[in-house]
């Protein structure tokens, strides 16, 4: 029989699959260590209860569609998310706190960064709260930056300062800043001071490694809070069967990618939000077709502006690339990820397919898109250097060169051998007595005391 579970914590998810993701990997180990689990969730987005029978789950209602996240502005829909979740929160809380056994009693409420609501509802009614930051920790160094250059005057820049680099963040260009150009200006900035802001919450809980962002953790830290703070990633390799998908994950490439020669498919995905049009598409293809590479694209439903799915894709495309191509509408990434064949990951740079990739020592070909994409596909290119950027416009035969140098060419040696470095290092860190899986205990001591 289990051992009783004596300490719940309650954790306030994000509606984004790469949110959702990583709070549920967050909730996975947690369960691991013996606390008992309740995530709190919107209707939207709402994550596939049973597939985690052990963690109970709670909605609450936010009035928004999927319509609305396909078609809105992200900064506005995370702004009413905060206004519409607070109550029904708070109500969720109290009657949790109503029928909870002394031996039940909700130990802290842990938090995605965009969901701050939850933070004054804790602080309401006197549980302790921690963050959750689903990116990393240059992410967080960018958007600080952004409200400084915003305090000088220096926003919005101009054009010929694009390639200048930033100064509180050298590292970085003007154009990587992850600066949002939807909607009302002080919108962005409203959220930006929100997200960065720690409030009164007791820690922070990072979904990143020392082997990678030491540096910066430690500068976040000396530039934002004394709290402590737990970098305990990549979390997925701690929570290695936990699935959060919101699509059904297609496994017939998994059998595809069985017959295929060892490293050699380059494998698409533009993650969970992310789209294109029909231009950039047939750039992409032709590109792809002409690199003479295997590949496997994972082409989401609606990620093609006009279309419902593959309908845009140019006339003679599938004929000529026959066997040697595989589509599907959202892949078991992790698995694809970690197989022999895949050698080569081209990617819009969200955090978490970067750690997936980083964590199986795929090189990468960066094409960000928007937010925080832009910083870490600097961060890939520039700094760790296991990948390389698609700065300017698609062009197809930019990204046949791209894709041979990743895979094939002698002039991407290093770029393979640096990623297979970087590989062994993270492996390090969430092994026994490696930074994250020290971190990791000093998390639950933490939250035990
Ligand atoms: N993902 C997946 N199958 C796919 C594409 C993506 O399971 O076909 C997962 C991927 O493994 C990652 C998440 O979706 O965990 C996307 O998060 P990320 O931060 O990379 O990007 P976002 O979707 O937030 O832009």
């Amino acid at each position: 029989m289990e051992a009783k579970r004596c300490r719940r914590v309650v954790l306030v998810s994000c509606p984004f699959q790469g949110h959702i993701n990583p709070l549920l990997q967050l909730g996975t180990i947690l369960y691991s260590k013996g606390f008992s689990i309740t995530i709190v969730h919107t209707q939207l987005n709402s994550p596939k209860a049973s597939k985690h029978p052990e963690f109970d789950f709670q909605a609450i209602p936010e009035g928004l569609s999927k319509q609305d996240i396909a078609t809105g502005n992200l900064v506005d829909i995370i702004l009413a998310l905060n206004e519409r979740c607070k109550i029904p929160f708070q109500d969720c809380l109290l009657d949790m706190m109503l029928k909870q056994d002394s031996d039940d009693e909700i130990t802290c409420v842990i938090y995605d960064d965009l969901m701050y609501f939850s933070e004054e509802v804790a602080n309401n009614l006197n549980i302790p709260s921690i963050i959750l930051r689903t990116s990393s920790a240059a992410s967080l160094l960018s958007r600080l930056a952004i409200l400084q250059l915003k305090e000088e005057g220096y926003i919005p820049f101009p054009d010929a300062m694009s390639q200048d680099p930033v100064p509180a963040l050298r590292t970085l260009r003007f154009k990587d800043l992850p600066i949002c150009e939807f909607g009302a200006p002080e919108n962005f900035f409203q959220l930006l001071a929100h997200v960065c802001d720690t409030k009164t919450s007791s820690a922070v809980i990072w979904n990143t490694m020392d082997c990678l962002e030491e540096p910066l953790l430690i500068e976040q830290q000396r530039r934002q809070c004394s709290i402590p703070i737990f970098a305990i990633g990549p979390m997925h390799k701690f929570a290695p069967a936990c699935s959060g998908s919101l699509l059904n994950e297609d496994s017939s490439c998994i059998d595809w990618l069985d017959k295929q020669v060892p490293n050699s498919v380059i494998y698409i995905s533009l993650g969970s939000l992310a789209s294109t049009d029909e231009k950039e598409l047939a750039e992409m293809a032709w590109g792809l077709a002409n690199s003479n590479q295997p590949f496997l694209w994972v082409i989401r439903p609606g990620s093609i502006m006009g279309s419902d799915w593959i309908e845009l894709l140019p006339q003679g495309f599938m004929e000529s690339v026959g066997e040697r191509g595989c589509i599907v509408k959202w892949a078991p990434q992790r698995e694809v990820l970690a197989h022999p064949s895949v050698g080569g990951f081209w990617t819009h740079c969200g955090w978490n397919s970067a750690l997936e990739t980083i964590s199986e020592g795929v090189p990468m070909i960066c094409k960000p898109y928007f937010a925080d994409q832009m910083v870490t596909a600097r961060f890939v290119s520039y700094v760790w250097r296991i990948g390389l950027q698609l700065e300017n416009q698609l062009d197809r035969s930019e990204i046949e060169r791209a894709v041979r140098m990743v895979m094939v060419d002698k002039e991407g040696e290093e770029i393979r051998q640096r990623a297979e470095e970087l590989k062994e290092k993270v492996e390090t860190c969430f092994k026994k007595g490696g930074s994250s899986n020290n971190s990791l205990n000093k998390l639950v001591e933490f939250m035990l005391s």
